[in-house]
């Protein structure tokens, strides 16, 4: 099928955004051909965004290992065996430091994780105080803690919190074989918490996990199909890490990879799509296919929690060939 052989429009500029995709909508986007679903994602990104501007952003653990969920892809998990050790939280004046090196190094967003369920009110006390820290710096705010109730949200917003992760991982129907200590409801909870305290939502997936196409286009119909779009869309390749349960996934296709940044790209318009995870083993050729498809976000510095990613001279010199300047 080509993109006049759709059964539905695209889009034309100035149209509402919808929040009613269907899923034979979305199949109908994965089967294009690529240079139809390419300049579709790059049609509808112009609408919106600069296309040569791409984010740079700087994720930090807070708060490394020892989580009792069992995220089957999670070197943090506690249910495995894979050399992180578990660490307190770390200490305000450290993560200020990693900030300001971010931020000089070019980062205009700082996000920081730490490895819990969901977070204890006298965590949050602390957690407060970075937010307000890194703020000041002159920095976008993101964190992601796990699962987060009402109050503790509105505790975060009124810290000056600007976004906070949660990601749906994959769609409903593969979620049970990846994690089993806390449902996809849950994870609907905690974001509808997080929207109604004005917090902006990032919230993203994994994929490679094994999951078919099917599964991607369940997870994304289920983001595009949220009441709100998230502000920031994560989409994740697998970090295959040694002693989690995923370590020995077979590779996603690169290309089905790019098909699925463009899909949300084409389904949630106004959203940040992050290419986050897994840029470390990814080539410079499927990360330009990435931007070309309406990725316009990218995690900076060597490490990415607890895994590696490009060093930030790579970065800068993909950037500088494909002519992409850090958005500001
Ligand atoms: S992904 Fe988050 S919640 Fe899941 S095991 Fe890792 S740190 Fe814990």
């Amino acid at each position: 099928m080509t993109l006049a052989e759709t059964p539905f429009p695209i889009r034309t500029s100035g149209d509402p955004l919808r929040h009613d995709w269907r899923r034979d909508e979305l199949r109908a986007l994965f089967e294009l051909p690529l240079s139809e679903l390419i300049f579709s994602a790059q049609t509808v990104h112009r609408e919106f965004f600069d296309p040569s501007s791409v984010q740079l952003s700087t994720l930090l653990s807070i708060k490394t290992g020892g989580c009792p969920e069992d995220c089957a892809y999670c070197p943090q998990s506690a249910h495995y065996e894979t050399g992180v050790n578990a660490e307190k939280l770390m200490p305000l004046d450290k993560v200020l430091a990693e900030a300001r090196a971010a931020r000089d190094a070019g980062a205009s967003r700082f996000c920081m994780g730490a490895a819990w369920r969901s977070p204890k009110d006298r965590d949050l006390d602390q957690v407060c105080a970075m937010i307000e820290g890194v703020k000041a710096l002159g920095l976008e705010t993101c964190v992601t803690l796990g699962m987060l109730t009402q109050p503790q949200a509105h505790r975060l917003k009124d810290a000056g919190l600007d976004y906070y992760n949660h990601n749906l991982d994959t769609s409903p129907e593969f979620y049970g074989k990846i994690i089993s200590t806390r449902t996809y409801d849950d994870r609907l909870d905690t974001l509808e918490n997080v929207r109604s305290a004005g917090i902006h939502v990032c919230c993203g997936g994994i994929v490679g996990m094994g999951e078919t196409r099917e599964d991607r286009i369940g997870m994304i119909l289920t983001l595009a199909n949220l009441p709100v779009h998230p502000e920031s869309v994560p989409i994740n390749m697998l970090v295959r890490v040694a002693g989690t349960p995923l370590a020995e996934t077979p590779p996603l296709d690169a290309i089905e990879f790019v098909r699925t940044i463009a899909v949300a790209r084409i389904t949630m318009p106004r959203s940040m799509v992050r290419l986050s995870a897994g840029r470390e083993t990814m080539s410079e050729e499927t990360q330009a296919l990435c931007f070309l498809a309406g990725a316009n976000s990218i995690f900076c510095g060597p490490k990415l929690l607890t895994t590696r990613n490009p060093e930030r001279d790579r970065d800068r010199g993909l950037m500088d060939r494909l002519g992409l300047s850090p958005m500001g």
